[in-house]
């Protein structure tokens, strides 16, 4: 479904990601994971075409991503939560996701809502808050649910456990094991390994720029050199 092909991204003079070349099958949960600046969220957001690779290329379902700008990427099926999850703040949660719907026809959307407040009571709950109001994890699932307004072919989520507390944690892996089931195609970057390669099929490892390891994710949870740099020993 996505063939990501020796992309080398530069940020002025520093060489961020240099040379990584990584495949997502469709159904797969396809994880990167890797420690603070490893080029995590600069892999997505080359995906996403908000940055350019000076060499190579991205190829989703059979297209070359390179020639679509971000805005179009969307319409390819390919949805991005960004890190930090970014909701309208000023929005309510009801607004936040017809947002998300802004390239499907108009007469599907409230299924879409009902489809999204099914996977997400909490947001069903407070569908008139204001965005900004509401705990950091329910931010998570706004994101999670205006992503899915598009119905993403694949959905790419940077770091959504960040900043939550473990409880929710859970329950936001919960619920990517679940699309995941439903037949979603997920790339999820994350620094918690532990999590992230217990749900994933495949992971790679992102060290300063490059791939240093692949694996299943049974595979890299139980390879001694992974436990000892990502899982705590
Ligand atoms: P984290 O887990 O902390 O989010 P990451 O793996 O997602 O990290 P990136 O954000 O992709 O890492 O950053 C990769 C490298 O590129 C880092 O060295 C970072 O300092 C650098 N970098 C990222 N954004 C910029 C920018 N706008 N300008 C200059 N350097 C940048």
């Amino acid at each position: 479904m996505l063939k990501v092909d020796d992309i080398n991204v530069w940020y002025g003079s520093i060489h961020a990601i240099k040379g990584i070349s990584f495949e997502v099958y469709e159904g797969e949960i396809v994880t990167l994971i890797g420690a603070n600046g490893a080029g995590k969220s600069t892999t997505l957001n080359t995906i996403s075409g908000l940055l350019h690779s000076k060499t190579g290329s991205v190829t989703f379902q059979g297209k070359n991503l390179a020639r679509i700008p971000p805005h179009k990427v969307v319409e390819q099926g390919l949805a991005q939560v960004p890190e930090g999850r970014r909701v309208f703040l000023q929005m309510t949660v009801k607004e936040n996701l017809e947002m998300g719907a802004y390239t499907m026809p108009a007469g599907g959307v409230q299924a879409d809502l009902d489809m999204v407040y099914g996977l997400f009571p909490r947001l069903k709950e407070r569908y008139r808050q204001v965005a900004g109001t509401l705990s950091g994890g329910e931010q998570q699932m706004l994101a999670m649910g205006r992503a899915l307004m598009s119905h993403p072919k694949l959905l790419m989520l940077d770091e959504p456990s960040m900043g939550l507390a473990p409880i929710l944690v859970e329950q936001i892996f919960e619920i990517i094991r679940n699309l995941h089931q439903h037949g979603s195609t997920i790339l999820l970057v994350e620094q918690n390994a532990q999590a992230a390669l217990s749900i994933a099929d495949r992971g790679y490892v992102l060290e300063t720029g490059k791939i240093v390891t692949t694996g299943t994710g049974a595979e890299l949870l139980s390879s001694p050199a992974i436990k000892k740099a990502y899982l705590g020993g």
